[in-house]
């Protein structure tokens, strides 16, 4: 199905700056939204029910499930998380650009689903560099640092399934291409035609 919006999805290990360069793609352009997804894992921090999440049960979770509310979802780190179809189709079929912040696992059903999804990995320029942006953000300890490498791995392996990569060696670089990814989306045939539809009409193009 062809939905007038974008439904980009971003994935990346932890420590690949996915959610710093998702935030600042947002700040500067206000037609992508982001999807809040449901999860099983406890609020950290500031964390608000809504915001950054919904935060549900084990009991509200496998429900939805079972209600086939989910477009996708998935085991990560040892919680579930989920992306509501109502987050996504209302908005896409309305014409907003989307943008899913999901493990790969996830990223990967939502390609069979949406065949127009656009997948984008991040990637980190080396071992050591992901290495001491995980030590030097001291969100975690030793042994979740070794935890997060080890799925490192795992995960880095399924880019060759996305669409494009992205290396986030320099955060203003990895940025622009980034935006350059959504602005490409937006000078397709058919995005085009819908969005200047006018001017397609006055120049005979259908
Ligand atoms: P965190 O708990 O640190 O916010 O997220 C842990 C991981 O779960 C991240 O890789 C994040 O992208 C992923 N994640 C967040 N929401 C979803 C979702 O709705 N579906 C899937 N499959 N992964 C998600």
């Amino acid at each position: 199905m062809d939905y007038p919006g974008n439904l980009f999805v971003v994935a990346a290990p932890s420590g690949a700056g996915k959610s710093s360069l998702v935030k600042a793609l947002m700040e500067l352009d206000s037609q992508v939204q982001p999807s809040v997804s449901h999860t099983t894992r406890a609020p950290r921090g500031q964390e608000k029910h809504g915001r950054e999440y919904f935060f549900v049960s084990q009991q509200e979770f496998d429900s939805m499930v079972l209600g086939g509310a989910f477009v996708e979802w998935a085991h990560v780190h040892g919680n579930r998380y989920g992306t509501s179809k109502k987050a996504v189709e209302e908005r896409i079929a309305s014409g907003t650009d989307v943008v899913l912040e999901i493990d790969y696992q996830g990223a990967l059903q939502i390609k069979r689903i949406f065949t127009n999804a656009v997948l984008v990995f991040i990637l980190p320029p080396s071992w050591e560099e992901l290495r001491s942006r995980l030590e030097r953000r001291g969100e975690d300890s030793p042994e979740v640092i070794e935890m997060r490498l080890k799925n490192a791995a795992e995960e880095m392996a399924q880019a060759r399934e996305f669409d494009f990569v992205i290396i986030n060696e320099l955060f203003e670089r990895a940025l622009f291409d980034l935006k350059a990814i959504v602005h490409a989306q937006r000078l397709k045939f058919t995005a085009q035609r819908r969005s200047r539809a006018d001017t397609f009409k006055a120049l005979n193009i259908i």
